[in-house]
């Protein structure tokens, strides 16, 4: 049975789902000003490979992931550092809008800022193998601004917001059981709540958060809200959009919620409390979080230089599988350390692991064209998953996505006795959850069968050459596989394999 490590409850918990016939998902998506970062990458791996878990698992998965490109006020880069070295610095609110900087950086509009990194991420991500989820919201799509709206009018009605001359706040005293996420109390988090080192005076409890944010002039991208006869013109506050698109594209409570770690205090904090607070029942049943990704020991940052992104990876002529296999080498609930030699590492594992499927396919070819047709007999999934590899295999994904294991799994598989067609079936299987492609080398051979019958006749020509000791004609014939892009290879049982070498 599947567990999940609730960020919740602290602990890994039964994976019970709300909807025994459709499982809800929902990942924060990316802020659309730049393009994603090799930590970006890991927290939609990790989502990707609980959707692609759950489907192996048999369950149906409605996924939700949006784009936020609505510009919000967040820390820079350099207020981030000096939060980390304890330095009081202003809050997020007094902070940049990192839309409108892309925007000035590179004199295209908020809107082509949006369009052109969101294009750049549809990009990265399919390069990346992940499915794509059911629904891919972005905030400023009217739909959802109305949604955004119409959730901030509820908590206006239910008087768990209120208006002040620059947002409306939602009020936190008001919430039951505000910051339960962290596990702190609301008193220990006072204690570090630096964000709030330069208050609103006009806010009435210092984690109080801003909903909608009134009319800002240089701020390209507002919205009217009217409220009771008040012209409120402005722009929604970051937390509103996930739970206005949970609420129209899942309803509540969703099964998993997941993110990076960096959001259990603050925006998903603030998630649940409007949540709850307007929709009046629970929000998430399980909350996944993704630890961070460092570079060479230390933290990661645009201003660092060190927020390496995909285009970055592959101009070291790395593949985005190889970023992929190294995600994998690490539990998502562990920080990771990324350096280009440990890309490398993975970048050579997953190239063994390529060639041995490769050859295993050769192999299996090779049996059925020749002396033993009954090695090549195909096994069905039932049969498969009866096996000691299978189960193991699902034992590890169940333990919360284990996939450090899984891996570790797939290796001894390889290593088994099990016959060829057995290993390959299984690998495919795996596959499914890994989505390292490692069988695709093999698809593109079965696209073209016309190639593969080609170099099944030749084998067949060098089979009877030798019979007939005519080495010439068996050299040549070897020189045309090559020709096509294959290497012949006399094993010692005295059969002709071949491995596919372009
Ligand atoms: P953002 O666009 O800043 O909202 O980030 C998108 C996702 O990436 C969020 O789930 C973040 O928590 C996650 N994230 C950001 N930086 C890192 C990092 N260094 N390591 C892992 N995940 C990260
Ligand atoms: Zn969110």
């Amino acid at each position: 049975m599947l567990h999940i490590y609730n960020t919740a409850t602290k602990q890994k918990e039964p994976f019970k789902p709300h909807n025994p016939e459709l499982v809800t998902m929902y990942n924060c998506g990316l802020t659309v000003y730049d393009r994603p970062h090799i930590g970006n990458l890991r927290a939609y791996t990790m989502a990707d490979v609980a959707r692609r878990s759950l489907n192996f698992l048999g369950y149906k998965v409605k996924q939700v992931q949006n784009f936020t490109d609505v510009g919000h006020l967040t820390f820079t880069d350099e207020q981030k550092l000096k939060l980390d070295k304890n330095i009081e610095i202003t809050d997020s609110e007094t902070g940049i809008d990192r839309m409108e900087k892309a925007a000035k950086k590179t004199g295209k509009t908020v809107w082509e800022v949006a369009q052109y990194y969101i294009d750049e991420a549809m990009i990265d991500f399919a390069d990346m193998n992940f499915i794509e989820p059911e629904v891919r919201p972005r905030a400023t799509n009217p739909d959802e601004m109305a949604e955004q709206i119409a959730l901030i009018k509820i908590l206006l009605k239910k008087g768990y917001a209120y208006i002040t001359t620059s947002a409306i706040y939602f009020d936190t005293s008001k919430s039951e059981n505000y910051g339960r996420l962290t596990g702190q109390k609301l008193d220990e988090k006072i204690i570090g709540a630096r964000e709030d080192v330069e208050r609103d005076p006009t806010k009435k409890n210092p984690f109080d958060f801003r909903l909608w944010q009134l009319d800002q002039k240089d701020h390209a991208m507002q919205w009217d809200f009217e409220y009771e006869g008040q012209r409120l013109r402005g722009f929604p506050g970051w937390h509103v959009e996930c739970s206005a698109m949970i609420h129209r594209h899942l309803g509540e409570p969703i099964d998993i919620h997941t993110g990076g770690v960096d959001h259990i205090s603050v925006h998903h904090t603030n998630e649940i409390a409007q949540s709850e607070a307007a929709y009046g029942a629970p929000f998430v049943n399980y909350w996944m979080h993704n630890e961070f990704i460092s570079v060479d020991g230390r933290k990661m940052g645009k201003s660092l230089g060190n927020a390496y992104n995909l285009s970055e990876i592959k101009e070291k002529r790395f593949d985005a599988m190889d970023l992929r296999y190294f995600y994998l080498t690490a539990n998502f609930r562990t920080s990771q350390n990324f350096t280009w030699e440990a890309l490398e590492g993975a970048k050579s594992a997953r190239k063994r692991l390529l060639s041995i499927v490769v050859s295993l396919q050769s192999a299996i070819d090779n049996h059925t064209l020749t002396t033993n047709p009954s090695r090549a007999e195909p096994r069905d999934l039932e049969g498969l998953q009866t096996l000691i590899q299978y189960q193991d295999f699902k034992s590890r994904v169940e333990d919360s996505f284990n996939m450090p294991e899984a891996l570790a799994i797939v290796w001894q598989t390889l290593d088994s006795e099990l016959s060829d067609e057995i290993k390959l079936g299984l690998i495919s299987e795996f596959d499914k959850i890994l989505g390292l492609k490692l069988l695709e080398k093999v698809e593109e051979k079965e696209i073209s069968q016309d190639l593969k019958d080609q170099i099944q006749e030749l084998i067949k020509q060098r089979v009877e050459a030798k019979i007939e000791k005519n080495y010439a004609l068996s050299d040549q014939l070897r020189e045309k596989a090559k020709e096509l892009g294959f290497e012949l290879e006399d094993t010692k049982e005295g059969e002709t394999t071949y491995k596919f070498v372009k």
